[in-house]
């Protein structure tokens, strides 16, 4: 028995990863820039969940020039997917995985002087000469080194024969809200950095600065290349920033009614006895619960069932909630129910969730868990049908 065979019965409670509407977006995100920006997709943290090395393979195909991870296993899972393209590992890396870096050709972030010398001698152990992307914080005081020290670790990096030096970058700490002034502040100072390089003759290929907030708002920080993570899968990263039309998400989270109760008035759902019924009630348990990601309810939150909303009642269990089926009668055993995404006209979106959880989007779209499997559909759709699509 192979867990793995496509004839291996699918739990009835899964995320659904629409790559079609994955490519769409990335076509709208690249015909949205200016052609000689490069376009980074961010696929950190299993690309936010939607699965990182099945999104690689089709933003390569939609035009990106490469991939912004944070981890080494993050990296190491695509190029063993055989994913060609520039990787930059964002973050710090530990002085054991420069070695792993320079041997698969991982390109690293230098936030301070003490790898230079380390990743410059393996480099040149490997015979190799490899790009670095020095790192600069301009405010947001998390990775990177600051805007005014950041010339001497340039420098630094020139110095090394087998680095050089690709990119200058930096990450803004608010970018996506109505108020752009800490976001420009953080851009004169880069640039302050970028005029001292040019002072000193000092010429970089790639400056890039803009996540999914400042790729909407703030074009004169497109700059070289643009990294953008949230948006590529659907999602606006907040609900201020400028709007594409036709992005669309990518991720929708489903179950399959696994149960039917009938309620008389006065009975009970659930642990805790968290809701009573106050007349007949047709209640439907969905078979996904908080050990899935769901968030922690009580009476909160819905599902979508035949295109209309069933509430929630009762406490959510580990591995199962409860919704009040009594105005959809021709909900049966095993029918569909969305928790997250559309259904008919109706749309239970990410922020929705976020909301259930006191929590963020993108916290939302990363802490699905993993036993619900992953189901792609519209794999199939070539490159070429939508884009005819996207210019009609
Ligand atoms: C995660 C990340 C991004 C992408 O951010 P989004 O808001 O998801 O577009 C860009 N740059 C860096 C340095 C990041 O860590």
């Amino acid at each position: 028995m192979n867990l793995h065979s496509e004839n291996f019965p699918q739990r009835p409670a899964w995320t659904e990863i629409d790559l079609g509407k994955l490519r769409r977006n990335l076509q709208l995100i690249r015909a949205d820039l200016p052609r000689a920006v490069k376009l980074l997709a961010v696929v950190k943290d299993e690309a936010y969940g939607h699965g990182a090395l099945d999104v690689a393979r089709v933003a390569v195909e939609e035009g990106a020039w490469g991939f912004g991870l944070s981890t080494l296993e993050e990296a190491m899972h695509l190029r063993d997917g055989s994913i060609i393209a520039p990787l930059l590992l964002l973050g710090e890396r530990q002085h054991a995985e420069l070695e792993w870096c320079v041997a698969h050709d991982l390109t690293v972030c230098v936030n301070e002087p003490h790898n230079v010398r380390a990743l410059a001698k393996i480099a040149a152990d490997f015979g190799k000469q490899i790009p670095v992307h020095v790192k600069i914080h301009t405010g947001m005081s998390r990775y990177g080194v600051r805007w005014d020290e950041a010339l001497p670790l340039i420098e630094k990096v020139l110095a090394e024969k087998s680095l050089s030096l690709e990119g200058v970058m930096t990450h803004f700490s608010q970018s996506d809200e109505t108020d752009k002034t800490f976001a420009n502040l953080q851009l004169a100072r880069f640039d302050e950095v970028l005029s001292a390089m040019k002072q000193n003759g000092i010429f970089v290929k790639l400056q890039h600065t803009c996540n999914s907030g400042g790729f909407l708002d703030l074009p004169h920080a497109h700059r070289d290349m643009v990294r953008v993570g949230i948006l590529t899968y659907g999602v606006f990263p907040s609900q201020v920033c400028r709007r594409i039309s036709g992005i669309e998400p990518v991720m929708s989270v489903k179950a399959k009614i696994a149960a039917i109760q009938k309620l008389k008035p006065g009975e009970v759902v659930g642990y805790g006895m968290r809701y009573a019924a106050t007349s007949e009630r047709r209640i439907a348990i969905l078979p996904i619960g908080y050990g899935d990601g769901f968030p922690r309810v009580r009476n909160e939150g819905c599902a979508l069932i035949h295109g209309q909303r069933a509430p929630l009642v009762g406490g959510i269990a580990m591995d199962a909630l409860m919704v009040d089926i009594t105005d959809i009668p021709q909900a049966q055993m095993w029918d569909e129910a969305v928790l997250m995404g559309k259904q008919g006209t109706d749309e239970i979106t990410v922020r929705d969730i976020a909301k259930l959880k006191n929590s963020v989007t993108y916290d939302v779209l990363t802490n699905w868990r993993l036993r619900l499997r992953r189901k792609n559909v519209n794999s199939k759709i070539t490159a070429q049908k939508i884009g005819t699509l996207a210019t009609k």
